[in-house]
């Protein structure tokens, strides 16, 4: 019998969960369909509920509905609990599993697909939205040097150090928030955009000289070169969106409903061919 899986959101119709999904499927052999549910704005827990009571197994969350759906699941993942949103629920014996697999995305797509170290590492996130709040923990794991969270609103991204307190010790020099300007003068090795300013075609105001010798510069947009993608090669940054992270998180979503591991890097090859 065929299980059914969707990712939910608003808007949904342009996601790539459904092909990467299928290309898992299709690749391990599972037995699954994957389709889209647009929710309304309004109406995500009776969307979800409707699924699951159809005979649904689990939803991929994307926005806005990642908090929602933390208020939805009865247990929360450790990876869930530390960023305060969901982003995979699986529907599983009565009960409604909650889950959060972008962080370890990103993660695996630095160290796994691009071979960049974060271990020693000093760490620039742009942003303190739900991105942020979804990567920190496994990038506090992985022992950076530092990392600096620098948002527009000053008070978002002291609100996400705070958060993170209790993982403070795994980075040697610490986590800290600033503004954009006050990153005048610093150097980065690896510069995170989980901004939605690449969405607009705009970018955070950097500094020229951030990065340091070497360093990446990560877009979480995908499937497109954005101003800050630009930025970062004319200022001698190797420069990547975020396709890796959208399929390592789905392989996570995958493997957390299925058991089975399924190989990303064809797929994301195949995505970028497409
Ligand atoms: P969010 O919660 O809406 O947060 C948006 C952040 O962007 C806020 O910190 C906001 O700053 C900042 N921002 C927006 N416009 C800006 C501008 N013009 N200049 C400077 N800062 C600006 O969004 P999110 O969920 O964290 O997602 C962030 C991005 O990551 C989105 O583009 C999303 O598509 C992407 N993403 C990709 C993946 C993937 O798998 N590749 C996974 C998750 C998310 P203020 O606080 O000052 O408003």
């Amino acid at each position: 019998m065929t299980d059914h899986y969707a990712v939910i959101g608003n808007p949904v119709e342009h996601s790539l969960s459904p092909a990467i999904h299928a290309e898992f499927a299709r690749a391990t052999g599972q037995d699954i369909a994957y389709g889209t549910i647009l929710a309304p704005l309004d109406g995500f827990r009776a969307a979800a509920l409707a699924f699951r009571n159809g005979a649904g197994r689990g939803l991929n969350v994307t926005l806005p509905f990642k908090q929602e759906a933390w208020r939805l699941a009865d247990t929360h993942s450790a990876g869930a609990r530390a960023a305060g949103a969901v982003n995979t629920l699986k529907f599983e014996d009565g009960r409604i599993a909650g889950h959060n697999t972008d962080g370890v995305g990103l993660a695996r797509d630095l160290k796994d697909n691009l071979g960049c170290t974060i271990r020693g590492r000093r760490v620039l996130l742009m942003g303190a939205g739900g991105a942020v709040y979804g990567v920190m923990e496994p990038l506090l794991r992985e022992l950076p040097q530092l990392v600096v969270i620098a948002n527009r609103t000053l008070e978002k991204a002291v609100a996400v150090v705070g958060h993170f307190e209790a993982l403070q010790k795994f980075a040697s020099h610490g986590v800290s928030a600033r503004t954009y300007a006050a990153l005048a003068g610093s150097r980065f090795d690896i510069v995170v955009n989980a901004t939605s300013a690449g969405l607009a075609d705009v970018m955070p105001p950097l500094p020229r000289d951030i990065f340091a010798p070497g360093a990446l510069a990560y877009e979480m947009v995908y499937g497109r070169q954005t101003l800050f993608m630009r930025f970062a090669t004319e200022n001698g940054a190797r420069a990547v969106d975020g396709l890796g992270m959208l399929v390592e998180q789905a392989a996570e979503s995958f493997f957390i409903w299925r058991g089975v591991r399924p190989a990303t890097r064809p797929v994301i090859d195949m995505l970028r061919k497409a």
